[in-house]
C-alpha cells in the first residue's frame, strides 16, 4: 500500500517542518502506517502564529467587513459538503472511527460553518443606560486576538468546526494543532480551506506532537486565546503554558456521563441510547454514557437485553458500510480497556459480555463491546474516562439514589435520562451536574446547541452563541457629550 506524505498549511503555503522531521499515522484497523505528516517546529509554528497575526491585525482581513468574512465561510461550508465523503473517509483511514460516522459528520459540518457565517454580521455590542449625565456609553465586541486550536484525535473535522467557525465569524485568525495519532484529516482539510481564497494567515494548520509543539504553540506571546479539546492531564499543561500569555483557554475535556433509566422508561428506547452511548464510535466519545444507572425494576431486563445487543454488533473494516463499530485508535487505547476490565472484575464487577480482542481480529486494536454490572461506584471502571467500548451498569432503587449516583464523580460533560414522566425529567435535569443532558435521547448536537461541561469536564462553551463569548472580548467606550470641557478634577463644585 502507498504511504501519503501530507504538508502543513501555514500563511496560505503548504510547506514541509523546518527540519524536514515526519512521523507516521498508523491505520488502526490494520496497523499499519498508511500516511506521514511533518513535526513542526518551534519555528514553523512561530511562522504560522505570526502569519495569523498579520492577517488579524494588519492583512486583508482585518479590513474585511462581518459581512465579507461571512461570506468565505458559507463559501468554506460549500467546499467541505462537496468533499464531505472523502474526508469521512481519511478520517477513518487515520482513527479507525466509522465511516457512517465520520462521512455523516464531516458533511455536518458544514453547517457549522455554514451556521457562524449567518453570524458574523450579528455581533454586536450594547449602548448602556449610564448612571452619569452627558455620557454616551458603548460596548464594542471585538476578536479576542491570534487563537491557538489544539484537537484531540476522535473527530478531528468536527472539532476543528466548532472552534474555527465562531472564532473567523468573530474575526479571529487561527492557527490548528491536530494530534499527533491522527493527523491527517486537517491537512486533508487544509486542500479545502486553501481552495476557498481566505487571505493568506487566517487558517493555519499544523501537525506535531504536544511537546513541543502544542507547548510553544498555547504558551506563544502572540497567541490571545487558547481552545483546546482533550484530556484533563493535557490541559493542565495548558493552562501552566498559558501563565507565558495569559491567553484564556476553553477547555473540552473527558467525561464519564451517568445514563439513568428509570422503570417507567420505554426499555426499547433506553436500550438504543445505552447503545449509542457506549458502542457509538467504538465508545471513544467524550460523551459516552458509559456510567448506565438502571432502576430496580427494569434492571435485570435491561442487562439482558443489551448483552443481546452487544452480541450482535458487526465488527469490522470501519470502511466497509455494513460494519457497526470499528476498532479502537491506537494500540494505548486497547491496553487500557483490557486492563480496565480485568482490573473491575478483580474488584468485584460482573462481566456480562465482551472484555477482550473479538475472535477472528487478529490484526488492529479490534475490542468488544462489553458490559460489565457493577455493585456501586468503586469499581475502577465507573470512575475512570476509558474511551473503549465498555458500559458499566448499576443499579438504583429510588429517585434520589439516581441523582447521588450520578452525581458522584469528577466530570460533568453529558447525561442521560430516560423517563416518560415529564415532570421528573425536568426535575433530574435540573439536579443533574452536568453541562448537557439528554432527555429520552442521546449524543445528539447542533451548531445552534452550546456543548460543554463542568469540573474535570472543562469549562467554555462551543456552538450556539455562546462560542462566540469565547472569541470576543468586550471594550468599554466611554463619550463626554457634554458642551463644556472636562472638569478639572482638584477643583470641588
Ligand atoms: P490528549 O489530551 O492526549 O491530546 C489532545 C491534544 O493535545 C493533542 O493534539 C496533543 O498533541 C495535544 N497536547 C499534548 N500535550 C500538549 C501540551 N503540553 N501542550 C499543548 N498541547 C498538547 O487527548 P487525546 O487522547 O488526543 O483525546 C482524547 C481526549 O479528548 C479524551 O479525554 C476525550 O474525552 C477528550 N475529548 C473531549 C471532547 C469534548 O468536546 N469535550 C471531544 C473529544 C475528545
Amino acid at each position: 500500500m502507498s504511504v501519503t506524505d501530507y504538508q502543513l498549511y501555514i500563511n496560505g503555503e503548504f510547506c514541509d517542518a523546518s527540519d524536514g522531521s515526519r512521523f507516521d499515522s498508523i491505520n488502526p484497523s490494520t496497523g499499519e502506517v498508511w500516511a506521514t505528516a511533518p513535526a513542526a517546529t518551534e519555528q514553523d509554528v512561530d511562522r504560522a502564529v505570526k502569519a495569523a497575526h498579520h492577517a488579524m491585525f494588519e492583512g486583508e482581513w482585518s479590513k474585511m467587513t462581518a459581512t465579507q468574512r461571512g461570506h468565505l465561510l458559507f463559501k468554506l461550508a460549500d467546499a467541505v459538503a462537496e468533499v464531505a465523503q472523502d474526508l469521512g473517509s481519511i478520517e477513518t483511514t487515520d482513527s479507525g472511527k466509522l465511516a457512517a460516522e465520520t462521512r455523516g459528520q464531516s458533511a455536518y459540518v458544514a453547517d457549522y460553518y455554514r451556521y457562524y457565517g449567518g453570524m458574523a454580521d450579528k455581533i454586536q455590542g450594547d449602548v448602556l443606560p449610564i448612571d452619569k449625565p452627558d455620557m454616551h456609553v458603548y460596548t464594542r465586541r471585538e476578536p479576542i486576538g491570534v487563537v491557538a486550536a489544539i484537537v484531540p484525535w476522535n473527530a478531528e473535522m468536527f472539532l476543528t468546526a466548532t472552534k474555527v467557525g465562531p472564532a473567523l465569524a468573530a474575526g479571529c485568525a487561527v492557527v490548528i494543532k491536530a494530534s499527533e495519532i491522527a493527523p491527517a484529516p486537517i491537512l486533508e482539510f487544509a486542500k479545502v480551506v486553501d481552495q476557498v481564497g481566505f487571505p493568506p494567515g487566517v487558517i493555519n494548520l499544523i501537525t506535531g506532537f504536544g511537546e513541543p509543539c502544542g507547548r510553544i504553540l498555547t504558551s506563544h506571546k502572540q497567541v490571545s486565546k487558547v481552545a483546546f479539546t482533550g484530556g484533563a492531564d493535557t490541559a493542565r499543561h495548558v493552562i501552566a503554558n498559558t501563565a507565558n500569555n495569559f491567553a484564556p483557554v476553553s477547555l473540552e475535556l473527558g467525561g464519564k456521563s451517568p445514563l439513568v433509566i428509570f422503570d417507567d422508561a420505554d426499555l426499547e428506547g433506553a436500550v438504543n441510547g445505552a447503545v449509542a452511548g457506549n458502542f457509538g464510535a467504538s465508545g471513544q466519545s467524550c460523551v459516552a454514557g458509559s456510567r448506565v444507572i438502571v432502576q430496580a425494576g427494569v434492571y435485570d431486563r435491561f442487562i439482558e437485553m443489551v448483552t443481546e445487543r452487544a452480541q450482535a454488533i458487526r465488527l469490522g473494516d470501519p470502511l466497509d458500510d455494513d460494519t457497526q463499530m470499528g476498532p479502537l485508535a491506537t494500540q494505548v487505547q486497547y491496553d487500557r480497556c483490557i486492563s480496565v476490565v480485568a482490573a473491575s472484575a478483580s474488584e468485584g464487577a460482573t462481566i456480562h459480555t465482551g472484555g477482550k480482542r473479538p475472535d477472528g481480529f487478529e490484526t488492529g486494536w479490534y475490542f468488544e463491546p462489553t458490559v460489565i454490572a457493577c455493585p456501586d461506584q468503586t469499581i475502577t471502571s465507573t470512575r475512570v474516562e476509558l474511551f473503549g467500548p465498555v458500559m458499566s451498569v448499576l443499579k438504583f432503587e429510588n429517585e434520589e439514589d439516581a441523582i447521588g449516583l450520578a452525581n458522584d464523580t469528577e466530570f460533568g460533560l453529558g447525561a442521560g435520562i430516560f423517563t416518560n414522566n415529564l415532570a421528573r425529567a425536568h426535575r433530574v435535569s435540573e439536579k443533574i451536574h452536568s453541562g448537557i443532558v439528554w432527555v429520552n435521547t442521546y449524543r445528539a448536537i447542533s451548531p445552534i446547541a452550546p456543548f460543554g461541561g463542568f469540573g474535570n469536564s472543562g469549562y467554555g462553551r462551543e456552538a450556539g452563541v455562546d462560542a462566540i463569548h469565547e472569541f470576543t472580548r468586550t471594550k468599554t467606550v466611554w463619550i463626554n457629550t457634554s458642551p463644556e470641557p472636562m472638569a478639572n478634577p482638584f477643583v470641588m463644585r
